[in-house]
């Protein structure tokens, strides 16, 4: 498949109009293999997936965009993160049979979704919207047609296979025809599931919009990869606090972390958590076991 695992940009060349596709096939069966998901807890999994990828890009964004749900529908909760690096990850909980006809707020039991963005050497900035609509895709336009001021479509689809998507953003400008924008989403609003995963980027846009001039950017390469460690668990046990600490040691005799987003499995010991809280003039926690 030619999109198979890419990000690729493009541009309106008569309009300030922008653009970005997205389609995860290995990246995202690797994640889509943790279990415990099922049809629309796992397309929206996938889906998520392909925002956070399509907004790290589109927003040019030098660090990471997470976008979290919690709540206390069938769907309990949902993480995913995307990186400059194009690296992603992603995990959710479903808990419960989720209705085939419910609506996005009945999925996750919650009215709220929040983007976290991070750059290197700036404060997190957060945003939150309210989950409103039927479908991922309509909080989402919702959000950046209110607080970021960016009329956004996205088109989003996934299955066990693949998980694709498109963004189409107007950005600050004059349009060349006052109808342009209008045009361009319904153009955009009838492609179908099939054509964003299959067709490579080129016929795809060719097919929606004959009429336009487009630029096509490289494509990037996205891949599945998370960033936890041995050192950030450390850390966050440091955040736990020695008492909580102690007390689990003494009841499980030592303390084991897992990954949500890759189930890796990180283990203390007495003399690791030891360490890990500087007793006894120890190494500091970066240089606990080799
Ligand atoms: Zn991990």
């Amino acid at each position: 498949m030619n999109n198979s695992d890419q990000s690729q940009r493009f541009l309106f060349e008569d309009h300030p109009i922008r653009g970005q596709h997205v389609s995860l096939d290995q990246s995202w069966q690797e994640i889509a293999q943790q279990g415990g998901l099922e049809g629309r807890g796992l397309s929206l999994l996938g889906e998520a997936l392909v925002v956070v990828a399509l907004l790290v890009d589109t927003l040019k964004i030098e660090g990471s965009v997470t976008l979290q749900i919690r709540g206390t529908g069938p769907l309990e909760l949902l993480v995913v993160e995307a990186n400059s690096k194009h690296e992603i990850r992603g995990t959710a909980r479903q808990v419960g049979e989720i209705d085939e006809q419910a609506d996005i707020q009945q999925i996750f039991g919650s009215d709220v979704l929040v983007i976290t963005i991070k750059t290197e050497g700036a404060e997190p900035h957060q945003g939150i919207a309210p989950l409103r609509g039927i479908k991922l895709s309509d909080a989402l336009e919702y959000y950046f047609a209110t607080s970021e001021q960016l009329p956004t479509h996205f088109c989003l689809t996934c299955d066990a296979k693949n998980a694709s998507g498109m963004l189409i953003q107007k950005i600050p400008g004059k349009l060349k025809d006052d109808d342009a924008w209008d045009r361009v989403l319904h153009l955009a609003a009838t492609v179908t599931d099939d054509e964003l995963q299959r067709l490579a980027l080129g016929d795809l846009l060719r097919r929606l919009f004959n009429e336009e001039t487009l630029r096509l950017f490289d494509s990037r390469t996205i891949k599945f990869a998370c960033s936890c460690s041995r050192e950030r668990t450390a850390a966050m046990l440091l955040s736990l606090g020695k008492a909580e600490a102690s007390e689990i040691l003494e009841s499980e005799g030592e303390i084991s972390v897992s990954c949500e987003f890759c189930s890796a499995n990180y283990s203390f010991d007495q003399i690791d958590v030891e360490q890990v809280f500087g007793e006894g003039g120890a190494a500091p926690p970066n240089a606990t076991t080799h």
